[in-house]
């Protein structure tokens, strides 16, 4: 065995010394200077492994979040761009479907409208502007009769609130 597939099963060889399969790689472990301070320092580091302790969290530490979390959802945001941002941020995107489906139904009611509008209005424009002239004239002769009669009444002198009285 040489000496690179004898480092390739190191760590087996130190999770499971006394495996049978490994007999001839720790043979060469034995024999080799090399691989035995190499095979060394791998189990020191894992016997330095073995002693760290990863920290306990404090007492409480799940009760004080779901404190902390309730608190923050029952404060009010402060404005509409506050809450539309926390409603960005925390949300899971269920209740934005019904107003996506609108805004694309809009966009799809628009777009196709557009096309229409245009794909239509050169044949219709005639007779849509000869009813809007005609309309507009009519207009035109309803406000004039109604100066007519404004200006008919400031006139007549039975009207006395029009004119204020002169002494
Ligand atoms: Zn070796």
């Amino acid at each position: 065995m040489n000496c690179k597939d004898c480092q390739s099963v190191f760590l087996d060889l130190l999770l499971d010394p006394g495996a049978p399969s490994h007999a001839a790689a720790r043979s060469h472990v034995e024999s080799c200077a090399k691989c035995n301070q190499k095979f060394k320092s791998l189990e020191a580091t894992f016997a330095l492994l073995d002693t760290w302790k990863a920290p306990e969290p404090s007492p409480y530490f799940d009760q004080k979040l779901a404190v902390r979390l309730r608190e923050e959802q029952a404060k009010a945001p402060e404005g509409w761009f506050e809450r539309l941002k926390s409603r960005l941020l925390f949300n899971t995107g269920r209740q934005f479907r019904p107003a996506l489906a609108g805004a694309l139904a809009l966009i799809l009611l628009a777009g196709g409208g557009t096309f229409a509008d245009l794909s239509g209005f050169s044949h219709s424009t005639p007779q849509a502007s000869a009813a809007v002239q005609d309309l507009q004239i009519l207009d035109k002769n309803d406000q004039a009769l109604q100066a007519m009669d404004q200006l008919l009444q400031e006139d007549s002198p039975a009207d006395d609130n029009a004119t204020p009285p002169t002494s």
